[in-house]
């Protein structure tokens, strides 16, 4: 994949310096992810370093919530390694310091969803550290949010993101952050507002054919359906004018692999759910199902427009939705 050059004129620039500045980068880095890979580095090796110094102090929750804000630019693929080595260091230790202190709290705010609620942090940070008062709904439970044990819960988010499986059970499911990030500039191209990032419309659309082409067993069906989103949004904007005969290729090779592997004798069902007919939505059941973390958080936190995980999973429904693409595929000029 190309990317943009790094370190544009300016990048370099002075480093943010009060609370609410830092808080500001951190929310553009959560926001944009790949903007400016080598001043998002520094951001969280600051984080980073902060921690390892006092992992357990009165700010940890500061710090390890810019960790967590930093994931989606960690998942880019643009960050130097060390990043992501300092990042993981520094939150094993806010967990170990902190993840068994006592507390009288029934729940704390990281067991929450975190893609929909990650996009408040950066005001969460600002209340918490006694900036302007941002007008909460319901009051923000400030107590839960600086407890030691809610901040060794982030730190195991940023743990389990960087190496899944390294944090034990007590983290909550969310959608890998790599995942996280090809979904939105697939969304924003079929939205019709390709991202900066998308220099090469066919090539982005082309790493679902790829990756269902590796696919396997329980992973299988949400890789189909997310390349089933692909050739729909295919199948429409294709006029002919613009060369995606590789694309075609390579969704058409990755559907006739996956239904070389579907048993669909394994059905036991009467009926099947219907994929909803907006292609960013089952886009998103796609990516959802294409792994564990993200079919966990898929059956905890369920969009209006969510089916069955039962149904959605079988090898029937999964092949027949695979047929339709190919059909769709070998029509699309
Ligand atoms: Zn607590
Ligand atoms: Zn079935």
């Amino acid at each position: 994949m190309t990317h943009p050059p790094s370190g544009e004129p300016g990048s370099e620039g002075a480093e943010p310096a009060s609370a609410d500045e830092l808080i500001e980068a951190w929310d553009e880095m959560r926001e944009s992810a790949h903007l400016d890979p080598s001043a998002y580095d520094r951001l969280v090796l600051r984080c980073a370093r902060e921690l390892a110094a006092d992992p357990g102090g009165p700010l940890a929750y500061r710090w390890t919530t810019g960790l967590v804000m930093g994931l989606g630019h960690l998942a880019t693929g643009l960050s130097e390694g060390v990043a992501a080595e300092a990042a993981f260091d520094a939150a094993r230790a806010v967990d170990a310091a902190s993840r068994d202190l006592p507390c009288a709290h029934e729940e704390h705010p990281f067991q929450g969803d975190l893609a929909a609620e990650s996009w408040s942090f950066a005001e969460v940070l600002r209340d918490l550290g006694g900036g302007e008062p941002v007008g909460w709904v319901v009051p923000l439970p400030r107590e839960e949010w600086r407890c030691p044990r809610n901040v060794a819960g982030y730190a195991r988010v940023v743990m389990e993101s960087l190496r899944p499986g390294s944090a034990g059970d007590d983290v909550p499911p969310f959608l890998p952050f790599e995942d996280r990030y090809e979904l939105e500039t697939l969304d924003a191209i079929m939205e019709g507002y390709p991202l900066g990032r998308s220099f090469d419309v066919a090539f982005d659309l082309s790493l679902r054919a790829s990756a269902l082409n590796e696919a396997e067993g329980d992973d299988l069906a949400g890789h189909v359906f997310a390349a089933t989103a692909v050739a729909w949004y295919v199948e429409v904007e294709a006029d002919g004018t613009v060369d995606i005969q590789e694309l075609l290729d390579g969704l058409t090779g990755a559907f006739e692999r996956a239904l070389g592997l579907l048993d669909r004798r394994a059905c036991t069902h009467d009926t099947h759910p219907e994929l909803p007919a907006d292609c960013t939505q089952t886009l998103s059941i796609g990516m959802h199902l294409a792994s564990a973390r993200g079919r966990a958080a898929y059956e905890r936190w369920p969009e209006e427009w969510a089916i069955p995980l039962d149904t959605a999973l079988c090898p029937a429904f999964v092949a027949a939705t695979a047929e339709d693409s190919l059909r769709r595929l070998r029509n699309t000029p």
